[in-house]
């Protein structure tokens, strides 16, 4: 006791519960990130809401050094109903990632959005930003600015 190393990993990941997610986000996940290097929350509608994932996020700070949180609503997702709109998901993910910033300004946070496919595409935080490989933008947050 007193001598343990601190629990570390690198990620918090979001997502909604639903199921129909589930084997698209195993997979890319492991593949993009690597199995057993992040926390995982799932709760029905991703970030709908707001204050349940921002306390997930303080925990995952506070308890495993997370230096990134990448949040992942969803293409017909039935905690938003007939409001899921692209345009809305896109603005629930940017209004959350500012507050993360807000309140933990070290982290990383990146935003996207999974279709039923199986395609998961990138939210950029700013209007205006081009979207680029999800995987290629967590990779580079990942590996960090030094190398
Ligand atoms: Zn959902």
């Amino acid at each position: 006791m007193g001598n343990r190393r601190p629990l570390r990993c690198d990620a918090l990941v979001v997502s909604c519960i639903d199921f129909r997610l589930q084997a698209h986000l195993d997979a890319w996940l492991s593949s993009v990130l690597g199995y057993g290097t992040y926390d995982r929350v799932a709760l029905a509608g991703g970030v709908k809401d707001r204050e349940v994932v921002l306390a997930q996020v303080a925990l995952a700070a506070r308890l495993h050094g997370i230096r990134l949180v990448l949040l992942l609503n969803h293409e017909d997702c039935g905690a938003y109903g007939a409001e899921g709109t692209p345009d809305r998901h896109r603005d629930d993910l940017r209004a959350i990632q500012h507050r993360i910033q807000a309140e933990l300004p070290d982290l990383a946070v990146v935003l996207g959005y999974m279709q039923l496919d199986g395609a998961f595409v990138h939210v950029p935080a700013t209007e205006g930003t081009p979207a680029q490989s999800l995987a290629a933008v967590v990779r580079d947050v990942l590996r960090g600015p030094e190398s």
